[in-house]
């Protein structure tokens, strides 16, 4: 699955310059999306980073990074068999949540969670489009902290080798179906 993934990946992704602000060079999923048979396979292939040697799913919660992390990480929490979590910006939550405030190139934002959305001691997979800088990563990890649960994995479709993001997922791997 995941060298079809990976195939999927190549040939659909489009690129799209100077979005959404010149020199960035935007990576659109939204045909891998509209795919129904390459969506399948990246689901299935990012996935596995919640699974052990056995297939067995080892963690309880699968957290989504708004927005493209919403549309990945559901499928990949279904296909797991557990709960999903979504991570968003500031104000969206309607109940109680923890906030965390990261530096961007220009200014800073906020990423929020439920507080009652993990249990401390929960194991959790973290899911993104995308790993650039990784401020998201880091942020999303400093929430699941403050609920006293840890990261087990973190899964992105695409990383961006060149932003060195990587460092943000600390001691927990960072799986990644495609490297640019
Ligand atoms: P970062 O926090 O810098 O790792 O940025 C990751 C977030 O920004 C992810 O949620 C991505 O969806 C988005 N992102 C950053 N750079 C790009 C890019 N070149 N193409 C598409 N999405 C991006």
């Amino acid at each position: 699955a995941a060298a079809r993934a990976r195939g999927a990946l190549e040939r659909l992704i489009r690129d799209v310059p100077d979005f959404p602000e010149p020199g960035v060079l935007f990576k659109d999923i939204t045909p891998v999306l509209a795919d129904c048979e390459a969506f399948h396979d990246v689901v299935e292939a990012m996935a596995e980073a919640g699974r052990d040697a056995d297939g067995v799913t080892v963690v309880d919660r699968v957290l989504g990074m708004e927005a493209r992390g919403f549309l990945l990480g559901a499928p990949i929490a279904l296909a797991l068999g557990v709960g999903f979590v979504p991570i968003r910006k500031a104000g969206k939550l309607p109940a109680e949540t923890y906030g965390v405030t990261y530096d961007l190139e220009y200014g800073t934002a906020t990423l929020e969670m439920h507080t009652d959305a993990l249990r401390p001691g929960d194991r959790v997979l973290l899911v993104d489009d995308v790993l650039a800088t990784g401020g998201t990563i880091a942020a999303t990890t400093e929430l699941v902290h403050r609920a006293g649960a840890e990261v087990h994995a973190v899964s992105v479709l695409m990383e961006l080798a060149f932003l060195e993001g990587r460092a943000a997922a600390g001691d927990a791997p960072l799986s990644t179906l495609l490297t640019v």
